[in-house]
């Protein structure tokens, strides 16, 4: 049996009459940016996520990088970001003319570790970053208490974790402002590009309203330098759609998390996802580890099964951040979960059968690795 790493079509082939009906009615609206679908999806995504205010935009690192604008974070500034996390958390604080400063992640968990925060905080520091890999919230509690006492801003990277909870209560509503992200691929995907932002903060939310289309707050007064970062009202009006079965795909992924942790504990080398207590990860991603992952993910092909590396490089060491100076050994944590991380196929749309596929794969791929080191 082929399980391939992740399919989407699946997801439209379920809505397929929503979808239809979203495109139409956009179509023969004649609006086609700013219209009634994002208002919509803007109440109606703000009000999931428990935050007050939601702004559409054209895609996550656009959310997170107008957050930083809004707050007048720029050159000079410093912001404290994970060590291991797709690279875009970093390029946002580059974008906004900020300097990344990485810390190392919790080894369980890959998510930032509260407790080396306070060693990384300077004269500089304006904000902590902090992300929810892999759909797992960071703890957020621990790094607010960290933010508060030295008068930081806490700006939550919610691309993966839509739905997630932390403590009972929604990420994307835990810190001043969290940045979204609507990629095909990810939990609550659009069908193209988009993202959001989301806060409490009445005048944040305002500063991003207007940097998203040219720092404009009446048609053609520009206050402000801004950009151009629009979510159309097609993908507005899909992710409406999308946005009503989001619990219940989240929850099909719960279950096949839950199958995965069962059977596949005490595989040969195999380290499996830690969840602390307090999270309900929404599970974007099933990464484990294994100290021969290429080796592992070899076999897995060999039987049939995608798997993916999230992420192979940290951003520390990537030519993007060679101006950086960090050499290997700089971040051991992020760069042990570079060299041993693995994903295995996840996904609403996953059958039992396929599951079932993929822990079978597993046993057999680790067992013969095993024999072959003994
Ligand atoms: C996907 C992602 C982003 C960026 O979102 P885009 O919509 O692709 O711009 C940012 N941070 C993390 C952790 C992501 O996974």
């Amino acid at each position: 049996m082929k399980v391939p790493f992740l399919e989407l079509r699946p997801t439209y082939e379920e809505l397929r009459a929503e979808m239809d009906a979203a495109y139409r009615r956009v179509m023969e609206s004649g609006f086609y940016l700013f219209g009634g679908e994002l208002d919509a999806f803007e109440r109606e995504y703000a009000a999931y996520c428990g935050a007050k205010h939601c702004i559409g935009v054209g895609n996550g690192l656009d959310a997170l990088h107008l957050i930083l604008r809004a707050l007048e974070i720029g050159p000079g500034d410093e912001v404290i970001v994970p060590s291991q996390t797709f690279i875009a958390t970093w390029l946002a604080v580059s974008y906004a003319g900020a300097t990344p400063v990485p810390v190392e992640v919790d080894p369980r968990t890959a998510n930032l570790a509260p407790e080396r925060l306070e060693a990384a905080v300077g004269p500089r520091t304006r904000a902590i970053l902090p992300v929810h890999l892999y759909g797992q919230p960071a703890d957020m509690d621990a790094i607010r208490a960290v933010a508060q006492k030295h008068g930081l801003k806490v700006i939550e990277d919610n691309a993966q974790a839509s739905g997630a909870r932390y403590k009972g209560r929604r990420t994307g509503a835990l810190g001043d402002a969290a940045g979204h992200s609507f990629y095909p691929g990810k939990n609550l995907g659009a069908f193209s590009d988009a993202g959001a932002v989301t806060t409490h903060d009445d005048a944040l939310a305002e500063r991003v309203r207007a940097l998203r289309n040219y720092g404009s707050r009446r048609k053609y007064v520009h206050d402000l330098k801004g950009f151009n970062s629009r979510m159309d009202e097609l993908q507005a009006a899909f992710l409406r759609a999308k946005l009503r079965r989001l619990d219940e795909w989240n929850e099909r992924r719960r279950r096949i998390a839950a199958r995965y942790l069962e059977a596949l504990r005490g595989v040969p080398g195999l380290i499996l996802p830690h969840v602390p207590d307090w999270a309900e990860p929404v599970w974007h991603l099933f990464v484990v580890r294994h100290p021969e992952r290429d080796r592992l993910q070899q076999k897995l092909a060999e039987a049939g099964v995608g798997t993916l590396i999230h992420y192979p490089v940290p951003p520390h060491l990537s030519g993007a951040y060679a101006d950086g100076g960090w050499k290997r050994g700089a971040f051991p944590i992020a760069e042990s979960l570079a060299d041993t991380v693995l994903s295995l196929p996840m996904g609403p749309h996953l059958t039992e059968a396929q599951v079932e596929a993929v822990i079978g794969a597993v046993w057999q791929a680790s067992e013969s690795l095993a024999a072959a080191i003994a």
